[in-house]
């Protein structure tokens, strides 16, 4: 594989922004959240923050337009040359079609689709006691991954905090949302034949090992 254009898949709460640290450390490839970008827009009040707010407040997708337009402006960066790893997009197909396009035009597809699979129950357990940091956006956990000092980032000294949708209820639209209209995507990667299929229910430094093992050596 000369080329990372990776896709990171599954439910919220799976470990994606957990594992997406690791794997953009070791393939030197910039991580592409959609979710941290709209989270910035949010926090600056920008006119796309203010707009996305009240989908994001209730669990419920941002439309297709806004989240495709960011994802085509990020692609146009210099650092995305070598690969990147979108965590959080595409989600629905509409997104997925944008981005094979997009690759297309660049002369480029879709590497590797990994899907992190984790039950249900335990998705919910993840999300309420999620805290992430407010500069790095790293994810932490209360009990499954806690900080050595209480609210502080291991990693900047950021200062933890608890999103406003990792509510139960929240949470509970998110995995309806994710079940209706963005699992469908592993089959429609399947199609192309990119997908690995990594059990995420086990340790993060197991996943990890997976997720190694599906994308190869780490190009020198
Ligand atoms: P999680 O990591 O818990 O799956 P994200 O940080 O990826 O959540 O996303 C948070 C919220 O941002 C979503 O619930 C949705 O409102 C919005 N969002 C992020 N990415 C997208 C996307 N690709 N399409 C539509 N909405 C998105
Ligand atoms: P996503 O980006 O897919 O929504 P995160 O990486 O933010 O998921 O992880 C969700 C929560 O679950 C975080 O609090 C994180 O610390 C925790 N977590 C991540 N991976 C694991 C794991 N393998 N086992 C237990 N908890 C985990
Ligand atoms: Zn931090």
């Amino acid at each position: 594989m000369s080329q990372f254009n990776l896709i990171l898949l599954g439910p919220p709460g799976a470990g994606k922004g957990t594992q997406a640290g690791r794997i953009v450390a070791d393939y030197g490839i910039p991580h592409i959240s959609t979710g941290d970008i709209l989270r910035g827009a949010v926090k600056n009040q920008t006119a796309m923050g203010i707009e996305a707010k009240k989908f994001m407040d209730a669990g419920d997708l941002v439309p297709d337009s806004v989240v495709i337009g960011i994802v085509k402006d990020r692609l146009q960066e210099p650092d995305t040359a070598k690969g990147f790893l979108m965590d959080g997009f595409p989600r629905t197909i509409p997104q997925a079609e944008a981005l094979d396009k997009v690759l297309e035009s660049l002369g480029r597809d879709v590497t590797k689709t990994i899907v992190i699979l984790v039950d249900e129950e335990d998705l919910v357990g993840r999300l309420s006691g999620r805290r992430i940091c407010r500069s790095c956006q790293a994810p932490f956990h209360v009990i499954f991954n806690p900080p050595e000092v209480e609210k502080q980032c291991d990693k900047c000294g950021g200062e933890l905090y608890q999103r406003v949708d990792d509510t139960e209820a929240t949470v509970r639209n998110r995995l309806e949302v994710y079940r209706d209209q963005t699992e469908p995507l592993i089959e429609y990667y399947d199609r192309a034949g990119v997908v690995a299929r990594i059990d995420g229910a086990q340790a993060p430094e197991a996943v990890y090992d997976d997720i190694r093992a599906a994308l190869g050596p780490i190009p020198e």
